[in-house]
């Protein structure tokens, strides 16, 4: 079996200092991020390394678990966070699930363990309950490739066209959007809108496009990506599969078309782990974020989960923004109630009915 390694806490802003000038060197989506992002990469990485050292409790696990019955707090994961993370959370999703129980959590304080865009989606569904994300610098490449002063220009060429986004955006282009998704539910949300209505998918060009072949229906797409999903090499995914022939291939739809070609199988990320359960195989090349396989090997342990190989000899595949969570952090925010999300109310409401929609069609 391949694993990804763990690292202590102390180990990641070296690791990830590297990883970021890969990525920046390499991918469209990182040009972007080093010129217009909300969070500069740099000044992300400068800001974990100069965050000054608190002391933390012995028993980290049980802190957390103390702080969340006091405050009432609900701890949602995203599947690409780290192990430790995803084992203390109450709930551990893709967006859609995510979204879902944010939605529906009777908590009082909901502590986002992904990125901004996740706990702004939470905040957009919950205004009157305290939202905290345990590093704010934690962004999204593919967010940030779409600036909203830009998609207003965009969106503007084509005035008859519903617009649809992809939930890995900032709320105000799902402020600007008529209808969000996910990569759970893009394909079943498009196929529902009526064949004359000319559509504007957005911000993901690789999910878009798999849409387009799942559906057959023509859309106008804007040209972003996922630096982490567009790491993953074709050449080197082929390699590996004349090393293990019996493996099949499992990706994410945010993959190049290229990749998703060699696909056994293409879905959202619990799309990926139910399928993994059902297949009679017994190993998997997974194209994906790694931390998915956490769960994928605790599901089914005899397996084996090998991450697909990303171009450079590197750990790039792995999201420098999920993995600026840790739990020391996740401890942190819950203790100073802080970072939190907060949100001009006009940008919410407007976000908030495109969300309801998605969740109405879903
Ligand atoms: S894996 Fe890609 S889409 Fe997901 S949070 Fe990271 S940069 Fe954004």
């Amino acid at each position: 079996m391949f694993w990804v390694p763990r690292r202590s806490p102390g180990d990641w802003g070296q690791t990830q200092s590297v990883l970021v000038k890969s990525t920046i060197i390499s991918t469209p989506g990182s040009k972007v991020l080093a010129s217009a992002l909300h969070s500069p990469i740099t000044a992300v990485f400068a800001a974990t390394l100069d965050r000054p050292k608190r002391s933390l409790p012995h028993d980290l696990v049980a802190a957390i678990n103390d702080l969340k019955r006091d405050l009432n707090a609900v701890i949602l994961a995203h599947y690409y966070q780290e192990p430790g993370i995803q084992d203390i959370a109450d709930y551990i999703g893709d967006s859609l699930g995510l979204s879902q129980q944010a939605a529906q959590t009777n908590a009082d304080v909901i502590v986002f363990a992904g990125v901004h865009f996740m706990a702004e989606t939470a905040k957009i569904l919950n205004p009157h309950k305290q939202v905290l994300l345990p590093d704010l610098e934690a962004g999204c490449s593919l967010a940030d490739s779409c600036p909203a002063d830009a998609f207003a220009a965009f969106k503007a060429q084509y005035p008859d066209h519903l617009v649809i986004s992809y939930i890995n955006c900032t709320a105000e282009i799902k402020a600007l959007s008529d209808i969000i998704c996910t990569s759970s539910n893009a394909v079943k949300v498009v196929r529902q809108i009526p064949a004359d209505r000319p559509i504007i998918f957005a911000p993901d060009r690789n999910l878009g496009r798999y849409v387009i072949q799942e559906t057959g229906r023509e859309m106008v797409l804007w040209n972003g990506s996922c630096m982490v999903h567009e790491t993953f090499s074709e050449r080197k995914l082929i390699d590996l599969k004349i090393r293990h022939p019996e493996a099949e291939i499992i990706a994410h739809p945010e993959c190049e078309p290229p990749l998703l070609r060699h696909a056994e199988f293409v879905g959202s990320t619990t799309a990926l782990l139910n399928y993994i359960q059902r297949s009679d195989h017994a190993s998997f090349i997974v194209a994906t974020e790694p931390g998915i396989l956490h769960q994928m090997q605790k599901a089914e342990p005899t397996k084996t989960f090998i991450p697909a190989p990303p171009q450079a000899n590197c750990a790039c595949n792995e999201c420098p923004h999920m993995r600026l969570n840790t739990l020391e952090k996740l401890y942190q925010c819950m203790k100073d109630r802080s970072p939190e999300i907060v949100m001009d109310e006009a940008v919410r409401s407007a976000a908030l009915k495109p969300m309801q929609r998605m969740l109405e069609m879903s």
